[in-house]
């Protein structure tokens, strides 16, 4: 019966991302978003499916399979610069494709309900992070948050700048920013995260992205809550968070509440099953 229980919400996840999967092919008249919704749903259903099982690395299953698929299949094979600058790109264009239907679904509306899951089982940047050795933050939390407001209006200075020249050739030039932007986060994510000790640094200092992600997930339905009456203020819960939440405090204001990414280590490791 436990069994047969650890496959109802995998297959929940696949019935949505499927009903997802058909309504934009035929609203859309495109069969990619039928591949492209069944694949990650597929492998979002998976990963939930290991989690229930018990196995240790079906977070990062999940990370590889929708990380690389986004990273490899659709920005480097397919050419669609899923970065932020994308975004504007696509929507100053008018277009509700790829990008903006991307950002529509992970990122903006989507985390009203499943909050940052897109950072614990999608990034493709985190999924290089995450294999850093500070799965745990070793340094001290620093007030230098500000500096996402400066990477985000850059990303909107710049596309906006190459509007405005009216600069041709303009899908190329997204092909190249999609790959130096990349190349960027790489490289400023992993410095950080080695001179914070603390791999997650880039999202919590730097990522543009969050200036959409926290707002939304602070209304986040699906969210870490703590059962009072097994909990035994042990304290284990918040030295395995990888993001400094305090998750035994149930109010959305807990302490950086909008920075949890779902990763379920807390869940994992608390003795009383309180969370
Ligand atoms: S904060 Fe940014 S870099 Fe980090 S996981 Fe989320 S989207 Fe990716
Ligand atoms: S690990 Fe569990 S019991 Fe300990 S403080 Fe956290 S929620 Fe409470
Ligand atoms: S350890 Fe818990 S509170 Fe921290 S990010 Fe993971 S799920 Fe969220």
């Amino acid at each position: 019966m436990e069994r047969l229980r650890s496959f109802v919400h995998p297959l929940i996840i696949l019935i949505v991302f499927e009903s997802v999967a058909v309504s934009l092919w035929l609203t859309r008249n495109n069969l990619f978003y039928l591949f492209n919704f069944t694949y990650i749903g597929s492998a979002v259903a998976l990963g939930i499916l290991l989690f229930n099982l018990k196995y240790r690395y079906a977070r990062r299953i999940v990370q590889l399979l929708v990380g690389l698929y986004m990273l490899v299949y659709l920005g480097l094979i397919c050419r669609e610069n899923m970065q932020i600058e994308g975004f504007w790109y696509y929507l100053f264009s008018g277009v509700f494709e790829a990008a903006t239907i991307h950002y529509a679904v992970a990122k903006i509306f989507g985390p009203l309900v499943f909050g940052r899951g897109w950072c614990g089982y999608a990034c493709w940047t985190a999924m290089v992070l995450d294999f850093l050795p500070y799965k745990v933050p070793a340094g001290q939390r620093r007030k230098i948050g500000w500096i996402r407001y400066i990477t985000f209006a850059l990303s909107l200075a710049f596309v906006s700048a190459l509007f405005l020249s009216g600069t041709g050739n303009m899908e190329h030039i997204m092909f190249l920013s999609f790959i130096a932007g990349n190349a960027l986060y790489y490289a400023v994510g992993i410095s950080l995260a080695f001179l914070f000790r603390d791999n997650r640094a880039f999202c919590k200092y730097i990522c543009p992205v969050t200036v959409f992600l926290k707002p939304m997930s602070y209304f986040s339905l699906l969210r870490v809550r703590c059962d009072k009456d097994r909990c035994v203020s042990c304290g284990k819960c918040r030295t395995v968070c990888p993001m400094d939440v305090d998750m035994t405090n149930n109010s959305r204001k807990r302490k950086n509440g909008t920075e949890c990414i779902l990763c379920m280590e807390c869940v994992k490791n608390c003795p009383r099953k309180a969370l």
